[in-house]
């Protein structure tokens, strides 16, 4: 399994894997719904992440952020990776902007 930011920052992966989650736990707390939604939409909200670039939050970073969710363009197509998210914000009540798709890709 290869980490989903090899080469990112230029530093180097580990070999111990980790999922990244790209909505942080502790923004789904208080959602079971929206946390419910990020476990059974895993291919989306659930990145491997090797033990370096998930630690220290870079893979919070907003233009690691962009890289991971443009992998999944990548891989599902830009339709089914709106959708997506999209099913996510529905479940909030305060504003997603920042989870919008055109919002991540910028970075
Ligand atoms: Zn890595």
């Amino acid at each position: 399994m290869e980490c989903e930011l090899t080469g990112f920052l230029e530093m180097e992966c580990t070999r111990r894997m980790q999922r990244h989650h790209l909505v942080n736990k502790s923004r789904l707390r208080g959602n079971p719904e929206a946390l419910a939604y990020c476990e059974a939409n895993a291919w989306l909200f659930l990145s491997d992440v090797c033990s370096a670039h998930n630690g220290s939050r870079i893979a919070d970073q907003v233009d690691a952020r962009a890289r991971l969710i443009r992998q999944k363009v990548e891989l599902y197509g830009e339709e089914k990776v709106r959708e997506g998210l999209e099913g996510l914000r529905a479940l909030f009540r305060s504003s997603t902007e920042d989870l919008r798709l055109e919002a991540l890709l910028a970075g």
